[in-house]
C-alpha cells in the first residue's frame, strides 16, 4: 500500500452521534456543525491529506435520512468525482446501511472510494469511538496500491477495525462499538496497528471506466414480515394495496412460508398484478434457497423472487432503484437475481 504526498479526500458530513452534543436542558443529543468536530481531532493535520468539507445544513439525525438525501450525496460525488482521490461520508448509524446500500447502486462503475463511517459516542466524549472511526475512514479512502489505484474502489462502512462491502453491512448492535455485521461477505480490510487489506476481497480496479451517477428512484415498497399467527385480512389489505410496487417479504430460515392458501393466493394475486415480491431471510445470516422445502416451493411457484443472501437494506434500495427507472416488469424481475454492486453472493 503506498498513499502519494498529498491526496485530497472530500468529507460529506451529513450529521449522525459522531457530531452531536449534549442539550443542556433536555439532556438529548442534537447535531452539531461540522467545525466544531474538527476541532476535536486535531490528529487530522498530521495526516498529510488535503481535507475538504461539505456539510448538510442543518445535519440531521440519520433517522431523518430520505432518498431525495441520497441523490443529494449522489449530486456532490459526481460534482466532485474529478478533484478528490476519495470520499468520506459522515453519518449516523441508525440508516447508514440503508445509505451505503443505496450508493453502491445509484454510484455506477464508481472507481473511487466512498467509505462512510459514525461512532456511537459523540467526538466530544472523553471515551469516543468517532475519533478512531473518522481517522482510519480517511486513511482508507487515501489508500493506493502500488500502481497508484485506490485501494477500495467501492461503496464500504467503516467501524470499529473493521471494512465492510456497504452493501453487505447491518447495525447489529445499539451499544457496542461494533455496531454494524457483514454476515454473508467477509471483511474488506481490517484496522490493527496496521491496516491490512484482504484485496481478494475488494471490486477490482478497472481502468477508463466513467462514473454513472443515477437518482432516480420509487419507494412505493414495504418491508413484511412473517410471524406464526399472522392474520389473513391484514395480508391481503396490505399485499392489494394499489399504490404498492414491490415487497421486501421476510420469511424464516431458508425461505419458508406457513402452508396457508390464503396467503399463497395472495401471494400470487400480488405477483399477477406486477408487484415484485423478494424473499428474504428474517436469519441474520445465511441465503434463501425456496426449492429446498415444500413451505419455500409453494412461494417459488406463487412468483416470488429469491433475495438469496441479500441484506433486507440492499434489497429495500435496489428494488426502491430499479422502479425508478421505468423497466418492464420482466427485467425487474431479472435484474434483482443477478449482483450489481456485489450484493449477493451469484
Ligand atoms: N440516532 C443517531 C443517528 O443515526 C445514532 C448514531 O449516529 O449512532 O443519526
Amino acid at each position: 500500500m503506498s498513499r502519494k504526498e498529498h491526496s485530497s479526500i472530500l468529507i460529506i458530513y451529513t450529521g449522525g452521534t459522531i457530531g452531536m452534543i449534549q442539550n443542556a436542558e433536555t439532556g438529548a443529543l442534537e447535531s452539531f456543525n461540522f467545525d466544531h468536530l474538527l476541532k476535536h481531532v486535531p490528529e487530522l493535520k498530521q495526516l498529510n491529506i488535503n481535507i475538504d468539507a461539505i456539510t448538510f445544513d442543518p445535519p440531521i439525525d440519520s433517522s431523518d435520512m430520505e432518498p431525495e438525501l441520497w441523490s443529494r450525496i449522489v449530486s456532490i460525488i459526481e460534482e466532485n468525482y474529478d478533484s478528490y482521490d476519495g470520499f468520506v461520508i459522515l453519518h449516523g448509524t441508525d440508516t447508514m446501511s440503508f445509505t451505503a446500500s443505496a450508493l453502491s447502486f445509484m454510484l455506477e462503475d464508481l472507481m473511487k472510494p466512498v467509505v462512510l463511517t459514525g461512532s456511537q459516542l459523540p467526538i466530544g466524549a472523553l471515551r469516543t469511538d468517532g475519533k478512531e472511526n473518522l481517522i482510519t475512514a480517511i486513511e482508507i479512502a487515501a489508500a493506493k496500491n502500488a500502481e497508484g489505484h485506490p485501494m477500495v474502489p467501492e461503496v464500504c462502512v467503516f467501524f470499529h477495525e473493521n471494512l465492510m462491502r456497504g452493501n453487505r453491512t447491518t447495525k447489529i448492535n445499539s451499544e457496542s462499538f461494533g455496531a454494524f455485521g457483514s454476515n454473508n461477505y467477509p471483511n474488506l480490510a481490517k484496522a490493527g496497528t496496521d491496516i491490512q487489506f484482504f484485496t481478494r476481497n475488494i471490486r477490482k480496479y478497472v481502468p477508463g471506466l466513467k462514473l454513472k451517477a443515477h437518482h432516480e428512484y420509487n419507494s412505493n415498497i414495504v418491508i413484511f414480515s412473517l410471524f406464526p399467527g399472522i392474520q389473513q385480512e391484514v395480508v391481503e389489505k396490505l399485499l392489494g394495496a394499489k399504490e404498492l410496487k414491490g415487497i421486501i417479504f421476510r420469511t424464516y430460515g431458508a425461505g419458508n412460508a406457513p402452508q396457508k392458501k390464503w396467503l399463497i393466493d395472495a401471494l400470487s394475486k400480488a405477483t399477477a398484478e406486477g408487484k415484485i415480491i423478494i424473499n428474504i431471510t428474517q436469519c441474520a445470516g445465511g441465503s434463501v434457497h425456496m426449492e429446498r422445502y415444500e413451505t419455500g416451493l409453494q412461494l417459488l411457484e406463487a412468483g416470488v423472487i429469491s433475495g438469496k443472501d441479500s441484506t433486507v437494506e440492499a434489497a429495500l434500495t435496489k428494488l426502491m432503484y430499479l422502479l425508478g427507472k421505468d423497466l418492464p416488469i420482466e427485467e425487474v424481475r431479472r435484474r434483482m437475481s443477478i449482483s450489481f454492486a456485489g450484493e449477493i453472493s451469484v
